[in-house]
């Protein structure tokens, strides 16, 4: 049996899909697009509409008009029904993992994990609910009063990517729901059937309509509509560079506010002292894990001379165990490439690694053998005396490809870390303390990790990039609630008489 024949036997009927809508399901008279697994094509896993820009603007008004009771509605009520899509997720977590590995092709492993992850992002937004607090604050007069308080900002824009496509939307929603927020969620074009199955999870814990507005279709028709729609008050964007810095821009021009969590370009830093089975795992984890498809995903190597040999001839060993195939398949490490596209800019980028003069130790080829050319597989590339320059050391792969970068020293070590126009995630691996501190206050990213990998991040932890990676407030954590909220200041004189002076 291959890798690719027991998923086959398991086919699901093909799901069509609508828009969801002032809280119900509705037809799109847009034209029909097959949502495909990419372990293997042969299989439609839904169909989905590409939406008109006239369908995008109706959510945005169901939107609008949902805001006023949504607003009304005591938080800790809003919280109630985070709880209830939280119980609601972990029921369905079997069935949406399935989804989510057949949709996107990370393994099932993954899929659970990121699952998990969801939930557990949901279970601590509906836990703000009662903790949605502003401050007193002194004031200079004598009797007045002065406090702050955190107002919902208004429908707000969820653009999201397809490599996270549960976590990422959740982790918009659930902090815009309980902060009195109304939402549009725009989807990947590639991940349909998860989104729908999440808003499906939200409608169940009670969600009242119009308050979480789905509409499936293309960045350039829907997603475009709903950051220009005059009800939308922000938007929030996950996402590649080139399409983030545009909609940033439409979104400047209108004066709303715009976060974007955008590529990543993120190194392991490896020291003469760093425990090396440790480097070599956490490198594995990071540059494969996903196939490599996260904005978080490790994708150079940054190695001190003294130890460089050995860390890449115990990577090259480690690599060789990984299996390649249909992530539904206990045994299989790693998946496929979300779509041809991404797998050909992956191919692409191993051809330009070659004739840049790097060293190809190991992978790069595209796998057909064994029902593997159903799919899109590339087997995991590692390129050693890989230039800092080059564009493999510079450019998001967004694939299996791990460049390492052989260094003289720490201290070129760092500067080459922070050589990429991104920063959103680093590690460095060393058991010396000092060293330790001073890459944790110089590295340019926005989450570093010592002696762990790159990739990861908590639901009760902010996370996001700096440099070209991230533009706005970070997500997660308590800090999420300061991007889906207006601070509002009070004074209040309590003092019966018209103010002295001090007018200012
Ligand atoms: P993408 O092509 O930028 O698409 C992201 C979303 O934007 C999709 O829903 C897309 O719709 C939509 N979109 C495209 N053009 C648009 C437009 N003109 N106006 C409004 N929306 C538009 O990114 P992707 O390929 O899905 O995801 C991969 C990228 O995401 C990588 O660069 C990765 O690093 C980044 N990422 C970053 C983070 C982070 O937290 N920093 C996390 C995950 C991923 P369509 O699908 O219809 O094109």
């Amino acid at each position: 049996m291959t890798p690719v024949d027991t998923p086959t036997e398991n086919r699901a009927a093909v799901r069509t899909l609508g828009n969801f809508i002032a809280g119900e399901w509705r037809e799109s008279t847009g034209r029909r697009v097959p949502d495909l697994n990419p372990a293997d094509v042969t299989e439609v896993l839904a169909d989905a509409p590409a939406s008109t820009a006239a369908e995008a603007a109706s959510a945005c008004d169901a939107a609008a008009a949902a805001f006023e009771g949504w607003r009304a509605t005591p938080a800790p009520k809003r919280g109630q029904i985070l709880y209830a899509a939280q119980r609601r997720m972990e029921e369905r977590r079997r069935e949406l993992a399935e989804i989510l590995t057949r949709e996107e092709g990370k393994t099932i492993a993954e899929s659970l994990g990121e699952i998990q992850r969801a939930t557990n992002v949901i279970e601590f937004f509906a836990g703000e609910a009662r903790r949605l607090t502003g401050e007193t604050i002194p004031s200079e007069l004598p009797h007045n009063f002065c406090y702050t308080v955190k107002q919902p900002a208004g429908p707000v824009a969820v653009i999201t990517p397809w490599n996270f496509p549960v976590a990422i939307p959740v982790w918009k929603i659930a902090p815009a729901l309980v902060s009195g927020d109304t939402v549009v969620f725009k989807p990947a074009s590639l991940t349909p059937l998860t989104a729908a199955v999440i808003v499906e999870i939200f409608q169940e814990a009670g969600v009242p309509p119009g308050v979480l507005n789905l509409v499936h279709g293309s960045g350039r028709d829907v997603g475009d509509t709903v950051v220009r729609h005059p009800a939308i008050k922000a938007v929030s964007f996950t996402g590649s560079n080139d399409v983030g810095i545009g909609l940033y821009g439409a979104a400047a021009a209108r004066g709303i506010k715009c976060q974007c969590e955008m590529g990543g370009k993120n190194p392991i830093v490896i020291l003469g002292d760093a425990d090396l089975d440790l480097a070599v795992e956490s490198a594995v984890q990071g540059a494969f894990g996903s196939t490599g498809q996260r904005c978080t995903a490790t994708s150079r190597a940054v190695v001190v001379d003294r130890v460089a040999d050995e860390f890449v001839e115990r990577l090259d060993a480690r690599a060789s165990k990984l299996v390649v195939g249909n992530g539904l398949d206990a045994a299989t490490h790693v998946g496929p490439s979300v779509d041809e596209k991404q797998m050909q800019t992956v191919l692409d980028y191993v051809d330009v690694g070659r004739r840049e003069g790097a060293r190809l130790v190991r992978g790069g080829d595209r796998l057909t053998a064994n029902g593997l050319d159903r799919g899109y597989f590339v087997a995991p590339a590692v390129f050693d005396r890989v230039d800092a320059n080059m564009r493999i050391a510079q450019e998001e792969i967004f694939g299996p490809v791990l460049s390492v970068i052989r260094v003289a020293d720490d201290r070129t070590a760092l500067t080459v870390a922070n050589d990429t126009r991104f920063g959103l995630s680093a590690s460095v691996y060393t058991s010396d303390v000092a060293a330790m501190f001073r890459f944790v206050d110089r590295l340019d990213a926005g989450i570093v990790h010592v002696n762990s990998p790159t990739v990861g991040g908590e639901a009760h932890i902010p996370f996001g990039g700096m440099k070209a990676t991230g533009v706005g407030l970070r997500e997660m954590g308590r800090v999420a609630i300061d991007f889906y909220t207006e601070l509002k200041v009070v004074y209040v004189d309590y003092t019966g008489s018209a103010r002295q002076g001090n007018l200012y």
